[in-house]
């Protein structure tokens, strides 16, 4: 994306955002509340609308409706804090379903890609329950199978593991950093300097909507350069 900028009304929530994330690359993203992190990952599929600049995907620029809008959505899975799946429907079904409606996939065919993605993350042998009787950290494996299932060309994932419980968070960076290790490409907001550490390329400071720092792990959270970022790591760290 570049010279992305975003209001709601008087509020210049992203400013200037210029980001390339490159193929099979791990970025992620950082800030305090209210820094525009989950607006940002929000334009990528066109979730929120932008006002000036421009964001492809793949080489595409991201169209402003129809078919094609609908297309490059497909190619981008999101995964958010909360794992909305659909409560009434079986876990394999919940995986099932996008293949089969989007991709146009046959049950047989979705079936066994679900599978497949729910033995990945860990979850095959909860396939016939309803989300509800999963935890916490399995519901939210089973979404990042569901957001799979599409085999996206990139993965976002905004603050996957802030609505869990301390137990269960690993299992959920676990399946991250495995993902990222197969080269997934993927845009994580997250504070888990853990995950960040094993998994990440490029760690990108956000604050008041600006990209203030872009730098590797290591080096953002042992040096940061400006004041911004070491006041917000001292608060979380
Ligand atoms: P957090 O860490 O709390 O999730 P964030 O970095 O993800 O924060 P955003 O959710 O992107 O921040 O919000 C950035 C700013 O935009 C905030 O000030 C927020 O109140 C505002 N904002 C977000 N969505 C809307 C909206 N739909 N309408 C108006 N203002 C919004
Ligand atoms: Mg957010």
């Amino acid at each position: 994306m570049s010279g992305v900028n975003k209001h709601f009304g008087d509020l210049h929530v992203l400013k200037d955002i210029d980001l390339t994330v490159h193929p099979g690359e791990v970025v992620v993203l950082i800030g305090p509340s209210g820094s525009g992190k989950s607006t940002l990952c929000r334009t990528i599929n066109r979730l929120e609308t932008i006002d000036e600049g421009e964001i492809s995907i793949d080489g595409t620029p991201l169209p402003a409706e129809g078919k094609a809008l609908a297309k490059l959505r497909s190619d981008v899975g999101m995964v958010f804090q909360a794992f909305n799946l659909f409560a009434h429907k079986s876990v394999l079904s919940n995986v099932m379903l996008g293949p089969m409606k989007v991709r146009g996939k046959s049950k047989k065919e979705a079936q066994d890609l679900a599978m497949a993605l729910l033995e990945k993350v860990g979850v095959a042998n909860q396939a016939h329950k309803l989300p509800a009787q999963l935890s916490g950290g399995q519901q939210q494996r089973v979404a990042i199978a569901r957001a799979l299932a599409m085999r996206p060309k990139v993965m976002l994932f905004d603050e996957p593991t802030s609505a869990l419980d301390p137990e269960m968070i690993n299992e959920v960076l676990d399946t991250m950093v495995a993902l990222a290790k197969e080269g997934m490409t993927m845009i994580v907001v997250t504070h888990e300097m853990g995950f960040a550490r094993k998994a990440a390329h490029r760690v990108i400071f956000l604050s008041d909507g600006q990209v203030v720092e872009e730098s590797t792990p290591e080096e953002f959270f042992t040096n940061p350069q400006s004041d911004r970022a070491k006041d917000f790591l001292g608060k979380i760290l």
